[in-house]
């Protein structure tokens, strides 16, 4: 019986590969402008790491794939790539060599979660993250250049949701405010939003479900209840988020899935995605690297779901993301000419041109055949008469035109055919 790749990974085919390596060489070269280099960490970290960072209780924390090794060590596959790398800036004392660390990533995540579309339980994220400056003016260059990352790709419509949750001094004021006004409705809100209730209360504000939604948005907004510190963080992110003419919409109900962020957070939702249609989120996280037991230093990153960031793109214009080009594709008539196809096809890559011979020496209409299935522009012929002469014929496939060529004239036809 044949075995199918378990629910909610996929394989990932050489027509997709090709836009997952633009997105990211795209993303690699704009972040490059900006300073940031790019960072590799582990596919699976020690457990804890994520339930100090993430968060035990969060939905992302309850969805780890977490396993024991064959020591009896708990270990989980990431689930994000932002704890890592706060990990690996202590582990490696970056901060005792610079103050400020600029990195990016891009590579699979793993989530226990109801597969759905663009939603895959293996997904790949592009991301950035500063470790070391708290500068309002860094969250605006941080929202700017995703905005031009995704201008680059021609991703045009989008919208930007901005919010600020405040910190340790006057986050629990906020929550504290929320605990009390929510009580007399508790029993009103859906059973996820009930647990919130006792774990991460912040949450409630983000549910989707209208019951719910009709009791929180009477809440009074988080902005509100900003200290001072957090206010004219805020009020700078806003003013100079303006002054560059980035439009953005208020939304004093977004929050973030995961314990560690505080102060500015954002989501970049497109209009192709429905119901899921986050495909950028980020924020600062202040506290992390001091809660991971470093010094205490601001931080702030993004991430972008490449697998939705794709599916909009393809809804918006499918035109714009690359397509395999077809092999020039060698014919040699008859096994005792292959070494002339060797030649000929080395002569034609030493131009850069992708070229793949016929190794099957089957007649030449059943070639020709194989050729059209596999779409390809250009055929190069090789039989015993070509040999003789010193000469190929090239194919056409589109206008069926044909051409006689010598072998010292390759180099000069090989324009024709581009790349
Ligand atoms: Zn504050
Ligand atoms: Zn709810």
């Amino acid at each position: 019986m044949m075995i199918h790749s378990p629910r909610g990974v996929e394989d990932i085919l050489p027509q997709k590969v090709l836009q997952y390596q633009w997105i990211e060489k795209e993303a690699s070269s704009l972040f490059s402008l900006y300073g940031y280099e790019e960072i590799r960490t582990p596919i699976f970290e020690k457990t804890e790491l994520f339930h100090r960072s993430v968060g035990k209780e969060t939905d992302t924390g309850k969805q780890m794939y977490t396993f024991l090794d064959k020591k009896g060590r708990t270990l989980s596959l990431r689930p994000e790539a932002t704890a890592s790398i706060v990990r690996a800036y202590l582990e490696h004392n970056i901060f005792t060599k610079s103050r400020e660390w600029r990195v990016w990533y891009a590579g699979p995540m793993f989530r226990y979660e109801r597969p759905q579309a663009a939603r895959l339980r293996e997904f790949r994220q592009i991301g950035i993250e500063v470790i070391g400056e708290g500068s309002p003016y860094l969250d605006i260059e941080v929202i700017e250049m995703a905005l031009k990352f995704f201008e680059r790709i021609q991703l045009t419509k989008l919208q930007i949701q901005l919010n600020s949750i405040g910190c340790k001094r006057c986050r629990p004021l906020y929550e504290k405010e929320l605990r009390n006004s929510l009580k007399k409705d508790l029993k009103n809100l859906c059973p996820i939003c009930q647990r919130r209730y006792q774990s991460n209360i912040l949450r409630i504000l983000d549910c989707k479900k209208e019951g719910c939604q009709s009791i929180t948005r009477k809440l009074p907004p988080v902005e509100n209840y900003l200290c001072p510190d957090c206010q004219s963080h805020f009020k700078k992110v806003k003013e100079g988020l303006r002054e560059l003419h980035i439009s953005f919409t208020l939304n004093p109900y977004l929050v973030r899935g995961l314990d560690y962020y505080t102060q500015t957070i954002f989501e970049i939702i497109s209009p192709h995605l429905g119901a899921q249609n986050t495909f950028c989120a980020g924020g600062r996280y202040n506290d992390l690297v001091e809660e991971l037991g470093g010094p205490p230093v601001p931080a702030i990153g993004f991430s972008i779901g490449e697998e939705r960031l794709l599916l909009a793109l393809r809804k918006e214009k499918e035109s714009s993301l690359p397509q395999i080009s077809p092999p020039v594709y060698i014919i040699i008539i008859g096994e005792e000419n292959y070494k002339w196809g060797y030649k000929i096809a080395n002569s034609l890559r030493s131009k850069k041109i992708k070229t793949k011979i016929n190794f099957s020496f089957k007649s030449l209409s059943s070639q020709l055949k194989e050729a059209n299935r596999e779409k390809v522009q250009w055929v190069v012929i090789i039989g015993q008469e070509e040999v003789q002469k010193k000469k190929v014929i090239f194919r056409n496939m589109d206008s069926g035109k044909q051409w006689e060529v010598l072998w010292k004239e390759i180099d000069k036809f090989s324009k024709k055919i581009g790349s």
